[in-house]
C-alpha cells in the first residue's frame, strides 16, 4: 500500500489546511522540536480508524482538534483525509477498482464524527476493512510507537500472534470468518 498524500485541517497543531505528499522514496520528515512531526503520524492513525485517543498522545477526543494558538481561536472540527495509490490493486474489497481511494474522517467539537470513503459517507467497519493486512490496523506494526518495542518483547505469546498474523497478511481471513460464522 502506497500513500500519496495527507490534508489535515484543524487537527491538533495543524490550524489551516496542511497538504503533505510522499512521492516515491521519501523515507522521513524531519523538522525542530514541537514543530508537528508526530502529530502527522497522528494524523495518519486517526484517519485509518484509530479509536483509542491515548494512542494519539490525548485525553478526551476534543484533543485532537486544534485548541487555539497566540492569534487564532480553537477550531471546532479538525479532518483528515488519506490519499492512497491503488494503481496495484492491493487495495482488497468493494474499493479494489478504484486506482485512488480517499479515505476522510472528521470530528467536531460536539461529539458527533463521521468518515468517508472518496467522498461517501462510510462506517467505521468499512475503513478498518479497507486497510486489513496492510499492517496499519488495531494492535499493527506498521507504526511503531515509542516503547512499543519494549511491548513485543514483553508481550504474551498470544499478543504477540498478533503481530505476527497481520504481517502473514492473515488477520483479514480471519475477520471475515468471524464475520460469516456471526450471521
Ligand atoms: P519532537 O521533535 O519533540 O518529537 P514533534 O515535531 O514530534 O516534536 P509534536 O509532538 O508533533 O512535535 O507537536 C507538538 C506540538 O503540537 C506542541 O506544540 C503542542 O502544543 C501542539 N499541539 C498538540 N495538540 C494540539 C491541539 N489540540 N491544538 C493546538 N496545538 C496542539
Ligand atoms: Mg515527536
Amino acid at each position: 500500500m502506497k500513500l500519496k498524500k495527507l490534508e489535515i485541517t484543524g487537527f491538533k497543531s495543524f490550524m489551516g489546511k496542511t497538504r503533505i505528499v510522499f512521492p516515491p522514496g521519501t523515507t522521513g520528515v524531519v523538522g525542530p522540536n514541537g514543530c508537528g512531526k508526530s502529530n502527522v503520524v497522528d494524523a495518519l492513525r486517526w484517519v485509518m480508524g484509530e479509536q483509542n485517543v491515548r494512542k494519539l498522545r490525548g485525553k478526551t477526543s476534543e484533543d485532537i482538534i486544534f485548541a487555539g494558538s497566540a492569534g487564532n481561536p480553537p477550531m471546532n472540527m479538525a479532518e483528515v483525509s488519506l490519499t492512497i495509490d491503488n494503481e496495484d490493486g492491493t487495495i482488497v474489497g468493494p474499493f479494489n477498482d478504484y486506482s485512488e481511494i480517499t479515505v476522510t474522517r472528521r470530528i467536531f467539537r460536539s461529539g458527533e464524527s463521521n468518515y468517508l470513503i472518496n467522498r461517501q459517507p462510510a462506517r467505521l467497519k468499512d475503513i478498518q476493512t479497507l486497510f486489513l493486512g496492510s499492517g496499519t490496523g488495531k494492535n499493527a506494526f506498521a507504526v511503531i510507537q515509542q516503547g512499543n518495542i519494549g511491548a513485543l518483547t514483553d508481550a504474551t505469546p498470544e499478543e504477540r500472534r498478533v503481530f505476527i498474523e497481520e504481517a502473514a497478511d492473515v488477520t483479514k481471513y480471519k475477520a471475515r470468518k468471524r464475520d460469516t460464522e456471526s450471521k
